[in-house]
């Protein structure tokens, strides 16, 4: 049995008192047994929000990191960083990151590999372009991304990542895939970790992300291999987060 996970991603939302208000808002109420609920914020609010979130389920993540432990990379943050605050989780290639940050597959690999070094839980995103899911390639887009980020990795650390399938033409567009879509994709990615890690396929968690909201989150994680959602638009207001936590 696999825990489903919510992760909200505020991107570039929130400025520490803005984080903290929201978080006084959530507490005790965006927390459910059985599920994960995880909030991914930008760096300046991590150690405010580690600081609330003792004492609750509630899990704390970042949005990148550097693959380097330290180095000369001005305005970077490493994996160290991040683990000595008390982060547990980090998105990485998130299609933003791919797109505005010139990420490749070659990169967010290395990342994830850093992330395990150090103890910290990878929330990888793949996920395809409109136009290629109108030439029909979505299944091989998240194929080659899928292979890409988890290669040389062990079984055991593969069970252990979260895998986000989130369709780019999705994302802040309201339009989400429909869930028998995205369960059929995510299916596939399944088959796709299976092929690579064997038994590992079931227990690493998949979930869906693109315009998910309250009102259809239920749906998405009704679907069997569906393990939560990664949330952006829709987990940057509390009653809206704590919505989405009671919805899993
Ligand atoms: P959205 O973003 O929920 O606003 O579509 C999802 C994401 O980018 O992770």
């Amino acid at each position: 049995m696999r825990t489903p996970i919510i992760a909200g991603n505020w991107k570039m939302f929130k400025t520490v008192s803005e984080a903290e208000a929201f978080f006084a808002e959530v507490k005790g109420k965006a927390e459910r047994p059985g599920v994960e609920s995880v909030i991914c914020a930008p760096f300046t609010n991590l150690p405010a929000l580690v600081k609330a979130a003792a004492g609750t389920t509630i899990a704390i993540g970042a949005q990148n990191m550097h693959f380097e432990d330290s180095g000369a990379f001005t305005g970077e943050i490493s994996g160290p960083m991040l683990k000595e605050l008390g982060v547990k989780y980090v998105i990485l290639g998130h299609s933003e990151r791919r797109a505005y940050f010139a990420e490749t597959d070659e990169i967010v690999n290395k990342k994830v590999h850093a992330a395990f070094k150090h103890g910290l839980t990878p929330i990888i995103c793949v996920g395809e372009k409109l136009e290629e899911r109108e030439a029909g390639k979505t299944k091989d887009v998240c194929k080659t991304q899928t292979e890409a980020a988890l290669k040389g990795l062990t079984a055991e650390q593969a069970a252990q990542a979260v895998i986000a399938y989130e369709p780019i033409w999705a994302i802040g567009t309201g339009k989400s895939s429909t869930a028998d879509d995205a369960e059929d994709v995510i299916a596939y990615i399944r088959g796709v970790v299976r092929g690579l890690f064997g038994e590992a396929a079931d227990k690493i968690r998949i979930q869906y992300g693109g315009s998910v909201k309250p009102d259809n989150i239920r749906e998405f994680l009704s679907r069997p291999n569906i393990d939560g959602a990664l949330v952006g638009g829709a987990s940057l207001e509390p009653a809206s987060y704590i919505k989405l936590i009671e919805g899993a």
